[in-house]
């Protein structure tokens, strides 16, 4: 356990045992667990520090003034401090991105999915017509599903993957000269290869569309130059998580051309969100240097490497994965197509009993429900954090294979006590969480 964290146990244990207890085990549970989920990663301390700092309770509601599209200033005093930050972090992460100068950010939104909910405020009436990727073909729930308001607001139109499992533009652009939607949303929570940026700006263009990328699974990849950038494609706007390959804390952003500023800040505040948490903004300004540095580049080289190894790996066990394999920090495995007629939960539920964390997740053409699904995800960004290398993440298909086997074997509980021992030889010898 590092200084702070014990720091951090003793702290909230002098006025809470109880809840301290379950953040010490939280800790041990993070410790002996092979963390798999592509959504994931563990931040620095520095960043949970100014998190937890004094900054959390301050009321910050507007934006700095002199921003670009004419803030006359926040509403309530005091803010000296948040505004030199927020302007800070709002460059920071420009910088970060390559971002040309013709892009806005803003760096309030509190999460992923308030930050798509105030990006398609700033340019879609309810009603509109929206293009967006079929959910079971890897897209977010804020891309158009039913039970979100986006699939509640507005008049949704999928593209889906081709048999292979890869983004099909003939589809994408079809579907566009026919339902000609106000915008088309493209990025992904499930989705192993390269999103075709370039391509979306050329289908948005001809029907005269805006292009929403929503970048919050492979935005570090994007800032370290592994992916296509959706700013270099002139994407409209581009929304971001910044707890995911960004690695910073939970949060999101949202950029935008500098024409749209003015709508996508005032559908953020007051549109879609009072008081911005200036606690995370601070963290996010954190976040930003560290992602401007060349130890955060080759951290996610590492993060792309070790995926295509780990993919390498599954593929000589035999197992298959949806489009074959991986560009990114994650990839799908196909259960049925791997010789395992069962379900994703069933997966993720034995894994978690032997320590391995991953998630359930739908593959293209999906039998069973959301609840159950035919696949799971894998993500590399956590581990590697922790200093996974490719041999790590080898031996861990190795043992996910082996599990999956045994459970569709009827095997799986007479080696629990097997695999709990190969994991707790591999996490043994890594980084500790932080
Ligand atoms: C994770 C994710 C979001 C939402 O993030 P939350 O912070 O959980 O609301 C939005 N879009 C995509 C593509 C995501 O992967």
């Amino acid at each position: 356990m590092s200084e702070y964290q014990k720091f951090i146990l003793e702290t909230v244990a002098k006025q809470s045992p109880f809840v301290a207890e379950q953040m010490r085990l939280e800790l041990e549970r993070q410790h002996r667990t092979i963390e798999l989920i592509a959504s994931e990663n563990y931040c620095s301390e520095a960043e949970m520090a100014a998190a937890g700092s004094w900054a959390a309770w301050k009321y910050t509601e507007g934006y700095p003034p002199k921003r670009e599209t004419g803030s006359k200033g926040r509403y309530y005093g005091g803010t000296e401090y948040y505004d030199i930050v927020e302007q800070y972090a709002c460059q920071k992460w420009l910088e970060a991105f390559g971002a040309q100068e013709e892009y806005h950010c803003n760096v309030q939104p509190s999460d992923g999915s308030s930050a798509n909910f105030a990006a398609y405020m700033a340019v879609l009436q309810p009603g509109d017509k929206v293009l967006s990727m079929d959910l079971n073909n890897g897209a977010h729930l804020t891309h158009g599903s039913p039970v979100n308001f986006s699939g509640k607001l507005y008049d949704m139109t999928f593209y889906t993957t081709d048999e292979r499992g890869y983004i099909d533009l003939n589809d994408v652009r079809e579907k566009a000269l026919a339902c000609r939607p106000k915008a088309i949303i493209c990025g992904a929570s499930a989705y192993a290869r390269v999103i075709p940026f370039d391509a979306f700006r050329k289908i948005a263009d001809e029907v005269g569309a805006y292009l929403i990328c929503d970048t919050s699974h492979i935005s570090g990849l994007i800032v370290a130059g592994d992916h296509p950038s959706p700013f270099a494609a002139g994407a409209d706007i581009i929304t971001t998580t910044t707890h995911k390959t960004l690695r910073s804390e939970r949060g999101a952003m949202i950029f935008c051309k500098k024409e749209l500023a003015k709508k996508i800040d005032s559908a953020v505040f007051p549109g879609s969100q009072g008081g911005s948490l200036m606690n995370m903004v601070f963290a996010k300004a954190i976040g930003a240097e560290l992602a401007c540095g060349d130890a955060y580049k080759q951290y996610i080289h590492n993060v792309v490497a070790n995926c295509r190894a780990m993919a390498g790996a599954f593929e000589r066990l035999g197992m298959a994965m949806v489009t074959g394999g991986t560009d990114n920090h994650l990839l799908l495995i196909d259960l049925a197509a791997s010789g395992a007629d069962i379900s994703g939960k069933k997966v993720q539920d034995a894994l978690d009993s032997v320590n391995i964390t991953l998630n359930k997740n739908c593959v293209p053409n999906e039998k069973r429900s959301p609840m159950q699904t035919s696949g799971v995800r894998i993500g590399t960004a956590p581990m590697t954090t922790r200093g996974f290398g490719a041999e790590d993440f080898c031996a861990t298909a190795q043992i996910v294979t082996d599990a999956i086997r045994s459970l569709a074997e009827d095997s799986f509980e007479q080696r629990a006590e097997e695999f709990r021992g190969r994991v707790a030889e591999l996490t043994a010898h890594c980084n500790g969480v932080v």
